[in-house]
């Protein structure tokens, strides 16, 4: 093994390859290396070795060394579209250099105007990986940029059994470049098999990107890639989505566009049914310029649309209430985070432009969270991308968010949306929203759900085919979108929607009386709450308290814990709008789905197994003794009770106890709030007696309950359709709790979104569940099935539910 130093062939600012705007580069498609953002329009050889012959190509060069190591060095981004305008090459193709020598040479003010990007990515092609690299920072040409070590691995099974060959036609417009040759070298990676592509009577191995661009091969060209090794077939195929194949000579067809099939599977994001004309909604990617007019002039501009975004978010936050509300705040904290900042300052001081600077910075900042394990922290990606979006609006002389015209009813199809979108929508009287991509427990989603906005999500791409105007339902009742439905379909589903109008403008109007079932047995309903300000709407969709209070939420996106002082003043502005109805207040459940960024925790290879919820508490006793005196500031103490997520067995609790009761004689306090344990372990639900006869009631989550009872992790995408809380054994868990809680003469409510499910109400009922704890919008329609209801029978419906095999079964029974 040999080692080879490089050199920095460019002068300027260092950058790792991530901050590069460009998939291909920064995911190491063409290879490891680092970015070189130019301040002198000159290339100089990285090391000695040969200039690699590309023909077409002066954006670019490649310098083979010794040992066969391929040094690309490619100028700006996507500058293969300038057809070689701006640059001058020096060392001709065959030319052996010397380190330092000069390449080529560009007009750097040129190309700063033309290009869309001056990073100039310097990677190693083949032939070696990297030892050791220069940081980041600035950098001259001829300092040290990279170490390499040489190391001439056989690939296995490349020499022996099968041989294929396939014929593609190039559709790349520029050929195979750099882009799509490295896409060809990455297509190709999990496969052992030796693979050539042949094109002009000459022949490049696919594994280089450097000698695929040697070909010279254009957009249209024919090209033929020879596969031999035991997977040559299979590594031919990783190359089918890469290249269109050549259609049969005779007989040249129009590509048929592709078939959208009537039933497409999605993801529910917010329940609810609608129909309508498809509107396809995508957002447009603003132009920016990299170069800026000068540090001061573009630092100014940003701040200026960074001041006019947080205005504006202020006036949202100040009309909207709700989810809505807690979303404009959240912004607001990101529009004027320090990191965030910086970073784009960091941008703006290496002569970027305003627009630039903040798009690198909220991307940077977006890819980090995309790649954490946390499937909410990823989804707030979505919420940088809609403030990057609304700044290049403001600096583009427009207003922040695109307002547009939607037909009512209409429902809109994209590839993801943003949550300032979501909001728009609503706005538009939209009647539902189907996206290709996005997650159940995205904000979008729970936009749409607090504004009752039916959504499917993860619809896969398909649905971006589908043509403006076809005839759409979104059913977030069944996961489905249908495309195009028959009349019949069309009518019966019309008449359906018509009935439940009716029935809901009835449900609110007796929305606030209590709800008693026939056989006069009373279903108390409250509301789950993650904020202020849905609490007084809660009451108003005939809420008799909260049930859930998710404290977690009301301090998210910041990075310092909440003061006692600061968690006192928010439960009572709570209980206050609860108006003397009880409030169970549950400390929070920070870990495992819902990691804060101000409790720094290890990581941990299941979260959801590990520190989350009250282990979190005791293991931060600080925490937990602020959070506990804020809620036995709480007045009137006869309405507040404590809740405490995730408990395994009474040890929880006794833990717990002794907090209070310490927190309570620091206080002088004699009236503590009752403390409820929240059954969502299978161990809890086991020992729920032992539970109930230390704690005043229970609450089933039934969300974590059938998560750890399924062993179905509750944010898998694949497996959510499985994750049913009617699943029989989850069913038996919540009647081992119920029969447990009244043996103790306890409350056992349920508050997991089984409870929001008016459909499981019969059966929640028969198995003894009299209090439940819903999201608001729910409340009204629970109402009125309670009111329905006869327990008997409920009691009958239950003992054929928990006989049943599995969750389907469960659902068949239900009428
Ligand atoms: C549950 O797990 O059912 C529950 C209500 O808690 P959360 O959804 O906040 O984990
Ligand atoms: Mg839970």
């Amino acid at each position: 093994m040999s080692r080879l130093t490089l050199v920095s062939p460019l002068s300027g600012w260092c950058l790792p390859l991530d901050e590069v705007a460009d998939p291909v580069f920064a995911q190491r498609m063409a290879g490891d290396g680092l970015a070189v953002d130019p301040t002198r329009g000159e290339v100089r050889a990285p090391c000695d070795g040969e200039v690699v012959p590309m023909k077409d190509a002066k954006h670019a060069v490649t310098i083979r060394a010794e040992g066969g190591i391929d040094v690309l060095v490619h100028v700006g981004l996507d500058t293969v579209a300038l057809g070689g305008a701006g640059f001058e090459r020096v060392a001709q193709g065959g030319a052996r250099v010397r380190a330092g020598e000069t390449l080529l040479r560009f007009d750097l003010d040129w190309l700063a105007r033309n290009a869309r990007s001056l990073a100039s990515p310097i990677v190693v092609a083949s032939g070696g990986t990297i030892a050791r690299r220069a940081g980041t920072g600035p950098i001259a040409a001829g300092d040290f940029l990279l170490e390499i070590e040489s190391a001439a691995v056989p690939r296995p099974g490349g020499a022996s059994s099968g041989s294929a060959a396939r014929a593609f036609v190039v559709p790349f417009e520029h050929g195979l470049h750099v882009r799509p040759a490295a896409q060809v070298a990455a297509a190709l990676r999990p496969f052992a098999a030796e693979v050539a592509i042949v094109a002009h009577g000459r022949s490049a191995n696919a594994r280089s990107p450097v000698a695929m661009m040697g070909l010279a091969v254009r957009c249209g060209d024919e090209i033929e890639a020879r596969a031999t090794g035991a997977d040559a077939m299979q590594a031919l195929a990783a190359l089918d989505g890469l290249f269109t194949r050549p259609a049969p000579r005779a007989t040249p067809a129009a590509k048929a566009a592709p078939a959208i099939p009537g039933r497409i599977e999605a993801v529910i994001a917010s329940r609810g049914l609608a129909m309508g004309p498809c509107v396809p909604w995508s957002l447009p990617e603003i132009p920016v310029k990299e170069r800026g007019a000068g540090t001061d002039r573009e630092s100014a501009a940003l701040e200026k649309a960074l001041a006019a975004l947080g205005a504006h978010l202020d006036d949202v936050r100040a009309v909207a209430r709700g989810e809505a509300a807690a979303l404009a705040q959240a912004h607001i904290e990101l529009v004027r985070d320090p990191d965030l900042l910086a970073q784009a300052q960091a941008h703006l001081d290496r002569g970027h432009g305003a627009g630039y600077a903040w798009r690198q910075a909220t991307r940077a900042t977006a890819e980090a969270l995309r790649a954490l394990d946390d499937p909410r922290l990823r989804e707030r990606a979505s919420d940088l991308r809609d403030l990057e979006n609304q700044v290049l609006r403001i600096l583009a002389g427009e207003p922040p968010s695109a307002e547009r015209a939607f037909p009512a009813g209409a429902i809109v199809v994209a590839g993801d949306l943003l949550p300032s979108q979501l909001m728009a929508l609503e706005r538009s009287r939209v009647g539902g929203v189907c996206t290709a991509a996005g997650g159940a427990t995205s904000h979008m989603a729970i936009l749409a759900s607090a504004a009752g906005l039916p959504a499917l999500v993860a619809a896969g791409d398909a649905v971006l085919a589908i043509a403006e105007g076809t005839m759409l339902v979104v059913d977030a009742e069944a996961g489905v979108l249908r495309v195009d439905p028959p009349a019949g379909e069309r009518d019966a589903i019309a008449r359906m929607l018509a009935e439940r109008a009716a029935e809901r403008t009835a449900d609110l109007r007796s929305a606030r009386e209590a709800a008693t079932t026939v056989d006069d047995v009373r279903i108390a309903v409250k509301a789950n709450l993650g904020s202020f300000a849905e609490a007084a709407g809660a009451l108003a969709l005939g809420a008799e308290g909260c049930g859930l209070l998710r404290t977690e939420f009301l301090f998210l996106d910041r990075r310092e814990p909440p003061s006692e002082d600061e968690q006192a003043r928010e439960y009572q502005r709570i209980a206050d709008a609860l108006g003397g109805h009880p409030l169970a207040i549950r400390t929070m459940d920070i870990g495992g789905d819902k990691p804060i960024a101000y409790m720094p925790l290890a990581h941990e290879d299941n979260p959801a197994l590990g520190l989350r919820g009250v282990r979190s508490s005791l293991a931060y006793p600080e925490l937990l003794r602020a959070q506990l005196r804020a809620i036995l500031r709480v007045h009137p103490a006869a309405a507040c009770r404590i809740l405490l997520p995730m408990v395994t067995d009474v040890e929880d609790i006794r833990h717990v106890r002794a907090a209070i009761d310490a927190a309570a004689r620091e206080m002088g306090i004699e009236e503590q709030p009752g403390l409820g344990a929240m059954i969502e372990t299978p161990a809890s639900a086991l020992l729920a007696s032992t539970l109930a006869a230390e704690c005043d009631f229970l609450s089933i989550g039934t969300n974590d309950l059938s998560q750890y009872a399924l062993a179905i992790d509750r944010g898998h995408a694949r497996l959510s359709g499985r994750l049913d809380a009617l699943h029989p054994a989850v069913l038996r868990l919540v009647a081992m709790v119920a029969d447990a809680a009244a043996g103790r003469g306890k409350v056992a409510s349920v508050c997991g979104a089984l409870a929001s499910d008016p459909e499981a109400l019969p059966i929640l009922v028969g198995l003894g569940i009299h209090e439940i704890s819903a999201t608001a919008a729910a409340i009204p329609r629970l109402k009125r099935v309670a009111r329905t209801l006869a327990a008997s029978e409920c009691r009958a419906l239950a003992r054929r539910a928990l006989d049943c095999a599995t969750a389907a079964d469960v659902r068949a029974l239900l009428p």
